[in-house]
């Protein structure tokens, strides 16, 4: 039952949640990607993550949500608490911490044959919320990261028909949406005109009242 209690909160309310990263390696086959990082990500804030390409910046960030492992020869050791939970803890759900720990891409990813909406309400769905109460979650989603304006009279059109700047908001209140502790984001803005750029930054920082991002 891994956060899952925590996760059904209220959106505004919540309380912040820190991740512990202690010892950690990761590694790609031979390749020994990050070495013996130890890192606290403290709640409410935004922590950036800043070094030269290969560095290790995105194997780090994915080992937080248990995503490196899916990809194959790769493994990883040490540490990754959210709290006082382990996230590598034989018992846990990988589900549960994907939700809890939820993660954007440098690529906004809508689903492509979703509409706005879908795109949205996706994980709500998975999670079994249904009618009007996912409705409600999914507009306030929009609310959240600036998009309802924009968006509210075409929520049946396809996510992909958005520009990138909306598409990658669409993409952060997909990851909202499920009510995460915490909010992964790899170079969530390298894709983007500095216009969108700084609609994207000007989230985050609102963001940081509710959620620890990395
Ligand atoms: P950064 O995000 O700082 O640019 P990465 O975490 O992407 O760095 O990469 C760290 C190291 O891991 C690099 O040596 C890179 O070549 C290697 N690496 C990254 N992704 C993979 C992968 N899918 N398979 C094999 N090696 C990888």
């Amino acid at each position: 039952d891994f956060c899952l209690s925590r996760g059904l909160g209220d959106v505004y309310k919540r309380q912040g949640h820190t991740v512990y990263v202690e010892a950690l390696n990761a590694y790609y086959g031979q390749n020994h990607a990050v070495k013996n990082l130890s890192i606290t990500f403290p709640a409410n804030e935004v922590t950036a993550i800043i070094g030269p390409s290969g560095c290790g910046k995105s194997t780090m960030v994915r080992c937080i949500n248990r995503m490196h492992e899916e990809i194959p020869g790769a493994r990883a050791d040490g540490k990754v608490l959210l709290d006082e939970e382990d996230v590598y803890a034989p018992k846990v759900d990988v589900t549960a911490v994907r939700r809890a720990i939820g993660m954007v891409f440098q690529r906004a990813n809508p689903f492509p044959t979703m509409s706005i909406f879908d795109n949205v309400a996706s994980g709500l769905k998975l999670a079994g919320t249904r009618g009007e109460n996912m409705r409600e979650r999914v507009h306030r989603s929009l609310r959240a990261v600036g998009l309802w304006g924009e968006v509210k009279n075409r929520l049946n059109e396809p996510g992909v028909g958005l520009s990138g700047g909306q598409q990658q908001r669409l993409c952060i209140a997909r990851t909202v949406a499920v009510e995460p502790e915490v909010i992964l984001m790899d170079e969530p803005c390298s894709a983007l005109d500095p216009v969108a750029t700084l609609r994207i930054e000007e989230l985050i920082d609102e963001l940081k009242e509710r959620y620890t991002i990395v």
